[in-house]
């Protein structure tokens, strides 16, 4: 008889919720999470360093990120113990009333998840940019939506940041990314302030972050919650009792094939994860057969895209600072029907960064110093890439997209996940954020550069996939009712972005939050469970 109640496959922003919640009501939780448990000292920095997680050969590579190229479009997910929040932007705002206006089950609208979004609030904590921290793109954001009559459009975002009240925005690259100041969070985590190092995507190690592992996944282990790193999931079949997992434990470049059996599983490996090890468990395996046909369904890219502008009189330092901290919403579709909501973008300056790593950890005189510093002198001794804004942003895109199984034609006995994309309903929105990308720029004397990926090809690259596994009144619509379990097996349960149904044309990290909160009450409180001792 297994020890454990649950099993929760993924450490995301599904993942985590689930995890904190069912710890904390008393059930023996494991999680399996394929990624890393990461240290502040471990995040990527050098070009040797674990970047990349290759889910071909991921004993090989478990690395911080995970890229996958699909035709014509392009998904980059986190991966290790934390999910995406190790390597997301911060941006934890709601979404609109109106995204909930149709595609949900009847169940779910903004207002019965409304108490659900405040009870994820209360745990990330997030926090506006300080005034006395505002960055040039900040103000570059505010004078455009001034010059484009769009200033009532426009507000700071929520970020999962802590800022020090007392800080101010560097005028040059800070020389260290270590927190200056520390303090213990509410809950009972160490963390620092935000340094504006810029390194948001890459890990703070700072640890001003408020990633899920500084609360969430803190307060599951305090409940004696297991957390199982490197634990890569890869089918899941019925038996009499509950469900068996099946998983591969990652190690000295090895894989171990293992199982674990529980009651009740609840599956978070996000859109793609979550999706994929349902389609290997229907079609490869066959060990839950009677998945609905809508398995792979509308997925969506979310219509993220980011289009740089250049400014020759202007230093806006997209390397220094929070990665995002406003917006101009324009997602009520005034501008001839596309709804978006405009970002600023950033980017980590990883040059600076490998030097800087360099000269403090290994070789600060080294030949191979040397020869980088003299590489980065022309930038600047600033940021390389001073005068760029990466405008960014999300549409309502078409939310029509399909994942399946399909044959990997580079090994033809082997199949993987693939995408069925078709850009034509997702252009409209789209082509309205880059319209909006150029109007923002020639009201500021920038000139944009949309990329030739998109001008050519009509390609993209998303950060926020959604879709897959979608909630829905029935089975014919979707994979999960309106509290993400199955339809057809009891007690197996998705909670994470590939249930969220359409677009949601914003950042959705704190609905996939707000979704979990309120599937794992409705579990809880409706639980016959018997605890194991
Ligand atoms: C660069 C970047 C910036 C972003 N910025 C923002 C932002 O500012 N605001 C925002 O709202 N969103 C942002 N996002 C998107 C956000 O990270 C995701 O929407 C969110 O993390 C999705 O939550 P999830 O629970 O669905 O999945 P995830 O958070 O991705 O969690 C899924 C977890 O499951 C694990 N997993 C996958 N497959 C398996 C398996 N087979 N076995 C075991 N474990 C598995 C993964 O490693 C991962 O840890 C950003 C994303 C990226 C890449």
């Amino acid at each position: 008889m297994s020890k454990f109640d649950v099993i929760i496959i993924g450490s995301g922003f599904g993942g985590s919720v689930h995890a904190c919640r069912l710890a904390e009501a008393g059930y023996k939780v494991v999680v399996l999470e394929r990624g890393r448990r990461w240290a502040p000292e471990d995040y990527p920095r050098n070009p040797d360093d674990a970047w990349l997680f290759d889910v071909d050969e991921p004993e090989h590579q478990n690395g911080w990120l995970d890229f996958r190229y699909f035709k014509d479009m392009s998904v980059i997910q986190g991966a290790g113990v934390g999910g995406g929040s190790l390597i997301y932007a911060n941006v934890s705002i709601d979404a609109k009333p109106k995204a909930f206006e149709k595609g949900w089950p009847n169940a779910i609208t903004y207002k019965t998840l409304k108490p659900f979004y405040e009870r994820a609030f209360y745990m990330i904590a997030p926090e506006t940019l300080p005034d006395n921290q505002l960055t040039p793109r900040y103000k570059l954001m505010k004078e455009a939506a001034e010059k484009t009559n769009a200033i009532d459009r426009f507000s700071k975002v929520d970020l999962a940041i802590s800022f020090d009240k007392d800080g101010r925005f560097p005028k040059e690259r800070p020389a260290s990314e270590e927190a200056q100041k520390t303090f213990i969070n509410k809950h009972g985590q160490k963390q620092g302030y935000c340094v504006h190092a810029g390194n948001c995507d890459i890990g703070c190690k700072a640890q001003a972050k408020n990633t899920l592992d500084l609360n969430y996944l803190a307060i599951a282990e305090k409940h004696g919650a297991e957390i199982r790193p490197l634990s890569i999931a890869s089918h899941i079949s019925k038996t009499t009792e509950g469900y068996t997992v099946f998983y591969h434990k990652l190690a000295n470049g090895t894989k171990t094939k293992l199982a674990l059996e529980a009651k009740k599983i609840i599956i978070c490996a996000g859109s793609l994860g979550s999706t994929e090890l349902l389609l290997r468990s229907r079609d490869e395996f066959k060990t839950l057969p009677k998945i609905s046909k809508s398995l792979g369904q509308k997925w969506s890219s979310n219509g993220d895209f980011l289009t740089p502008a250049f400014y020759e009189e202007r230093e806006l330092s997209p390397s220094i600072g929070p990665t995002i901290s406003a917006a101009i919403d324009y997602l009520d579709g005034s501008d001839g029907g596309a709804e978006y909501f405009v970002e600023d973008g950033g980017f980590p300056d990883v040059l600076s960064n490998l030097i800087r790593s360099r000269q403090k950890h290994k070789h600060p005189f080294s030949w191979k110093t040397k020869i980088l510093k003299k590489i980065a002198r022309p930038f600047s001794d600033g940021d390389p890439l001073e005068g760029m804004m990466p405008w960014f942003g999300q549409a309502m895109d078409g939310g029509d997209g399909r994942l399946y199984y399909g044959r990997n034609w580079l090994k033809p006995w082997q199949k993987k996940l693939k995408l069925k994309w078709d850009v034509s309903k997702s252009k409209l929105g789209i082509e309205g954020l880059i319209r909006a990308h150029k109007r923002l720029s020639k009201h500021t004397g920038g000139k944009v550069v949309v990329p030739f990926t998109w001008t050519l090809f009509k390609d993209l690259i998303t950060p926020h996939p959604l879709g897959g596994c979608c909630m829905a009144d029935d089975a014919n619509d979707g994979v999960v009712n309106s509290e993400g379990e199955v339809f057809g097996y009891s007690n197996l349960y998705v909670s994470d972005g590939s249930i969220i149904p359409r677009p949601i044309g914003l950042n959705p990290s704190k609905t996939i939050a707000a979704i979990a909160e309120r599937n794992v009450e409705i579990i809880i409180n409706k639980d016959d469970i018997t605890f194991s001792v």
